[in-house]
């Protein structure tokens, strides 16, 4: 096994706990800019699979291994599937839509003017008079009034244009359970040939999504975690359940605002935090962060307002998409979200929220974690050092928002990796060993992370590699 054996770079005092999860696309196209934008901050790269091919993935993986290794520093790789984002088909030019104007839709047809529109998927089957299909991003809405063979007839309820291979939102339809695409399962089989660490799914409607998504990752043989991306209407509407099956999840606000509003986004954003620190999930808030940073090297107010109401509200992590993917300072996006992040950590207070949401007897794994956080909070411990197999016991103590590090030690390097987007949590990997969180402590005592007189506390298992077997908190003066 390879253990990671650098020592942290920063003082334990300086650490940022709140996470950048980065997009890499054709503005991070080279090794040299995926290990800036890694050594820049980001401690998650994510590959979104709604554009590229297996081949520029492939590529971008092993350049981000590569660059950890290099830079002595790990990250999760997050493969982010497409889902059924369905698309408009290829036309020239663009279609003048007024309102009240009856539109055809049918899959892949050859656009003649006032003819049927070419869509990239058959919509057919799914929608039904009455819903509400939003094109353009949003910016054309339509009420579908019925369907005959395989065409979908709609009425504009705005004016407006339309370009090719735009976005289509289908905020009423329901995808009963069918959300995973055949490209995304294609996708899913490429990705569990590679090193990568989660799996983003697009467009989840409920519970049985997710689930689904797990058995294709389980016959696949990947030990990837899943983020269930919340981006839908039905997926706010189940939001309990969606959480309680899936390792992380994403507000993505992109798709969320064209499937709701705008204006609710906020709120739910609020609420999904808290739901996701209350269940203990860790949490992603994602998309147009810093957008006007992709033509701009300073960031709006507005934008650093966001960055800043996310880390206060306490999410564990923050994305950036085009801004890194296909924008022309991916550099400088990363490095102003870690300013903005640095700065609101180490202003507050800021009042931990959603601690006793809870409604329902703690497990006992939360019990545990509530001791050790409590326990490190009262003693005023430098770090908590935890030992975790799966990273659940990492994940749980890291949502209960302990003030100082939470130091991983697992014999897993997927899990090393994916406990890199989790609020406050540093990783490493060691051998399973009944002492490898006091061994850890003490090297990192060698190394001058932390010194005499500085106060730990840890929390390990008597069965090291076992699952679920946290049993035993101690408190260590140094
Ligand atoms: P996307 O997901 O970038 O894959 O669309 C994020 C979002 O919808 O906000
Ligand atoms: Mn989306």
């Amino acid at each position: 096994m390879k253990t990671t054996n650098t020592p942290p770079s920063l003082p334990i005092d300086e650490f940022r706990a709140t996470k950048i999860l980065a997009t890499v696309g054709p503005a991070t196209d080279s090794y040299e800019l995926i290990r800036d934008v890694i050594d820049a901050g980001a401690n998650g790269i994510r590959m979104n699979f709604s554009h590229g091919t297996h081949e520029e993935h492939a590529r971008r993986i092993a350049w981000v291994r590569k660059a950890t290794k290099e830079l002595g520093k790990p990250v999760a790789i997050v493969q982010d599937l497409q889902g059924p984002k369905i698309r408009l088909g290829d036309f020239e030019g663009e279609i003048k839509v007024t309102k009240g104007q009856e539109l055809r839709f049918k899959k892949d047809v050859e656009y003649v003017e006032g003819g049927a529109i070419p869509i990239q998927f058959d919509l057919s089957k799914k929608v039904k008079r009455g819903e509400r299909m939003m094109l353009f991003d949003g910016k054309v809405v339509t009420t579908i009034t019925s369907v005959k063979n395989g065409t979908v007839y709609a009425r504009a309820d705005n004016d407006g244009i339309l370009l090719q291979r735009k976005g289509i939102n289908l905020p009423d339809t329901d995808f009963g359970g069918d959300v995973i695409t055949k490209k995304d399962t294609e996708d899913a089989a490429f990705g569990s040939t590679q090193d990568i660490d989660y799996v983003a799914q697009s467009f989840v409607q409920g519970a049985e999504d997710v689930r689904a998504m797990r058995k294709i990752l389980r016959n696949l043989g990947s030990s990837a975690k899943l983020i269930a991306k919340v981006e839908t209407q039905a997926a706010i509407d189940n939001i309990d359940e969606i959480i309680a099956e899936s390792d992380v999840v994403m507000v993505a606000r992109g798709d969320l605002a064209y499937e709701t509003s705008p204006e609710v986004v906020p709120v739910l954003q609020r609420k999904i935090i808290g739901a996701c620190r209350s269940a203990g999930t860790p949490v992603i808030v994602a998309t147009q962060m810093l957008a006007s940073m992709t033509e701009s090297t300073e960031p709006t107010r507005a934008e650093v307002s966001d960055i800043a109401t996310a880390v206060i509200v306490g999410t564990d992590c923050v994305m950036l998409s085009e801004e890194t993917a296909a924008g022309n300072y991916p550099i400088q996006s990363v490095q102003a979200m870690r300013r903005v992040i640095k700065y609101t950590e180490q202003n507050r207070p800021v009042a931990a929220v959603f601690l006793d949401a809870r409604e329902r007897q703690a497990t006992m794994q939360e019990a545990i974690g509530t001791a050790v956080v409590e326990l490190a909070d009262k003693v005023g411990s430098k770090a908590i050092v935890a030992e975790t197999k799966s990273g659940a016991t990492a994940m749980q103590i890291a949502s209960l928002r302990p003030d100082g590090p939470l130091i991983a030690v697992t014999s897993v390097q997927t899990v090393a990796n994916q406990l890199c987007i989790v609020y406050g949590v540093k990783s490493y990997v060691r051998p399973d060993d009944k002492h490898a969180a006091r061994k850890l402590t003490d090297w990192l005592k060698t190394n001058k992370v932390l010194k005499k007189g500085d106060i730990v506390v840890t929390a390990s298992g008597q069965y090291p590699g076992v699952v679920g077997t946290t049993d035993t908190i101690k408190v260590r003066l140094l």
